[in-house]
């Protein structure tokens, strides 16, 4: 792993990505995250439970729901939210702060409800919506995984659809065509740093290629 001298300007701050179910997000931030040590992924509570090859405190904290609750009662998370109907997820509020604070730049790879709590208290941070090249390619993507029930592979598309009906709320859009396009998009983004002021905001940018189909 290096550090490249363009990670290394990246300005400090706070982006958030959000993007449909199936769309990448996971391998993109990962892939991310490998590439650019210096930028800082948050990484989330939620009561769901760990996936085979999921690490404890890398890919998730994995809490009680009894847990989850206290937390977010303390006023510990910046956001959380019930995803797909199920398990809730939150982004932890200490770690975040403190590495703004401390002039990192910090990402957060949340649903479309927790990056809606996240611009009402954070406006200055930048919206980034990761997108699939069509809507055909996001049900492939997401039947190819096989890690998802008929059922509950029918209620993520349903979200999917509401999620990508919000598109006009986000700074920008990232087609995520393959993955080292997405992560160099993302990194462009992320090293311009946050929004003016939200009223300033000049509407979704499509960054790739081709526009959402
Ligand atoms: P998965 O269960 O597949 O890891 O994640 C399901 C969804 O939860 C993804 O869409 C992801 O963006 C969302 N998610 C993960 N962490 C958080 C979080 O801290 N807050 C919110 N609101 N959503 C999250």
């Amino acid at each position: 792993m290096s550090t490249t001298p363009a990670a290394a300007a990246l300005p400090a701050g706070l982006t958030v990505v959000s993007g449909p179910t199936a769309v990448g997000k996971g391998t993109v931030v990962a892939r991310l995250r490998q590439e650019h040590p210096e930028v800082m992924v948050s990484v989330s509570a939620t009561t769901r439970p760990p996936r085979p090859g999921e690490v404890e405190g890398v890919h998730y904290h994995f809490v009680a729901a009894d847990e989850f609750d206290e937390l977010a009662a303390a006023g510990g998370l910046l956001e959380w939210a019930v995803v797909h109907g199920r398990h809730r997820y939150g982004t932890p509020r200490a770690p975040v702060e403190a590495a703004v604070a401390a002039g990192r730049r910090v990402l957060l790879e949340i649903d479309l409800q927790g990056a809606r709590q996240v611009r009402d208290s954070w406006p200055h941070a930048q919206f980034v919506f990761l997108a699939p090249p069509t809507w055909e390619e996001l049900v492939r993507r997401l039947v190819g995984r096989g890690t998802e029930t008929e059922e509950e592979r029918a209620r993520r598309l349903d979200t999917a659809r509401q999620e990508l009906a919000s598109v006009s709320e986000f700074d920008s859009v990232v087609v995520n065509h393959e993955v080292e396009q997405a992560v160099g998009d993302l990194v462009a983004l992320l090293g311009r740093g946050n929004m003016a002021r939200p009223d300033e905001r000049p509407g979704p940018v499509t960054t790739t290629r081709e526009g959402l189909t």
